[in-house]
C-alpha cells in the first residue's frame, strides 16, 4: 500500500506474543494487499482493470466486503466518492505510472461518459450469497480500492489482534487508526492530527479515543505540482479533475476503519461546505482544516469538540 503499519498495545501480566508479527504481516496484511492492490501488476484487482473481458470473477470475501462500502459511499454522495476513478487517477498521473503532462479535455469527457460510473461495476450474489462475483459493465471500466483499504486493513489487524486475546491497542497505518481500551498508562489512546501546513509540519491537535476509528485525507499527503500548479492524487468524479476547493484536511470518526476512511475520501471530494453537511446528515463526527488565505481554520462537529484535548 506504499505506507507503513504500526502497532502498540498492552498485555497487562501476559508475556509478549512470539508470532504477533507473523499474524500482522503474513497472515492480515499480505493478503489484503494482493487482494486489494492496483499497484501490484499480478494481484487479482490488477488483472481485472487490465484485462476487457465481461466475464464475472470470483470475489474473495474481503473484496467483497470492501467493494460493498465503496459502492455505498458512492450512492451516498452522488458519485462523488467512486470505486471506477481508477482511468483518471491514472490519466492525471497518480497511478501506477507517471503522466508527464494533464489529461486533454477530451480525454477527460470521454473517461466520464463512458468508463467512469458505479453503474461500471455489477456485484452478483449466489442464491446463498454465500460467493460473490464482479464483472464490468464495459470493457474499460476498471476498479479501484486504494480508498478504503488501508482503513479496511487496520479493521482486519484490530480483528487478528482481538482473536489472539488483545484488548488494549491501537493500529495505524498511513494515518488510518482504530483503538480498543487504554494505553500503557491506563487512560484513552491519544491520536495526534497532522498540520497540513507545510511550513509548520507536526501535530495541530490532539484526540482521544476510545473504541473507534478515525480516517484522515488530505490535500497535503500527495499531490504534484507543474507549472507552479498543483494537482492532488483525489479526483472529483463530477468533473474529472483533481479537487481544488479549500479543504486541507478532513478526519473522519467511525466504528470501522474502512467506513471511516471511505468518508474521509467522500468529505475531501465534496469539500467544506458540501462536505460538513454530508457530515451532518449522515450523523458523522469530522474535524476539518480548511485553508484560509495563507493560513488555515478549523471547522468540526460538537461531537468531535467534545474528544479534542485541550492544549
Ligand atoms: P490518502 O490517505 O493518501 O489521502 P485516500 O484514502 O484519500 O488516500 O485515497 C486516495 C486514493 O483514492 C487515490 O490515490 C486514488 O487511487 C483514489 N481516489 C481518487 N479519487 C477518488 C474518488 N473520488 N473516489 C474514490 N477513490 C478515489
Ligand atoms: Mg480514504
Amino acid at each position: 500500500m506504499g505506507t507503513q503499519w504500526h502497532v502498540r498495545y498492552v498485555n497487562v501480566g501476559a508475556a509478549a506474543n512470539p508470532n504477533l508479527k507473523f499474524i500482522i504481516e503474513e497472515r492480515s496484511l499480505q493478503s489484503i494487499v494482493y487482494d486489494l492492490s492496483t499497484y501490484e501488476p499480478a494481484s487479482m484487482l490488477s488483472r481485472f482493470n487490465a484485462g476487457d473481458s465481461l466475464a464475472p470473477v470470483a470475489l474473495t470475501s474481503d473484496q467483497h466486503a470492501i467493494l460493498q462500502i465503496a459502492l455505498e459511499v458512492c450512492a451516498q454522495t452522488g458519485g462523488a466518492f467512486d470505486p471506477t476513478v481508477l482511468p483518471l487517477v491514472e490519466a492525471w498521473g497518480f497511478g501506477a505510472t507517471e503522466a508527464t503532462h494533464p489529461p486533454s479535455d477530451d480525454l477527460i469527457r470521454g473517461l466520464l461518459d463512458g468508463v467512469v460510473g458505479c453503474d461500471k461495476l455489477v456485484i452478483e450474489s449466489s442464491s446463498s450469497a454465500t460467493s460473490h462475483t464482479l464483472r464490468k459493465a464495459v470493457p474499460a471500466a476498471s476498479c479501484d480500492l486504494s480508498a478504503v483499504a488501508k482503513g479496511y486493513a487496520v479493521d482486519r489487524v484490530a480483528r487478528a489482534l482481538e482473536q489472539v486475546g488483545i484488548t488494549n491497542y491501537m493500529v495505524e497505518i498511513g494515518g488510518e487508526v482504530h483503538v480498543r481500551g487504554v494505553n500503557a498508562t491506563g487512560v484513552p489512546w491519544r491520536i495526534g492530527i497532522q498540520s497540513p501546513d507545510a511550513g509548520n509540519p507536526g501535530i495541530q491537535r490532539v484526540v482521544s479515543l476510545v473504541d473507534r476509528s478515525m480516517a484522515t485525507s488530505g490535500d497535503y499527503r500527495n499531490f504534484r505540482v507543474e507549472d507552479g500548479k498543483r494537482y492532488s492524487h483525489i479526483i472529483d468524479p463530477r468533473t474529472g479533475r483533481p479537487i481544488t476547493h479549500g479543504l486541507a484536511s478532513v478526519s473522519v470518526l467511525h466504528k470501522e476503519c474502512a467506513w471511516a476512511d471511505a468518508y474521509a475520501t467522500a468529505i475531501m471530494v465534496l469539500g467544506p461546505e458540501a462536505g460538513f453537511d454530508f457530515a451532518d446528515e449522515h450523523g458523522l463526527e469530522v474535524f476539518m482544516i480548511v485553508h484560509d488565505g495563507d493560513g488555515f481554520v478549523e471547522k468540526m462537529t460538537p461531537g468531535f469538540e467534545m474528544i479534542l484535548l485541550k492544549n
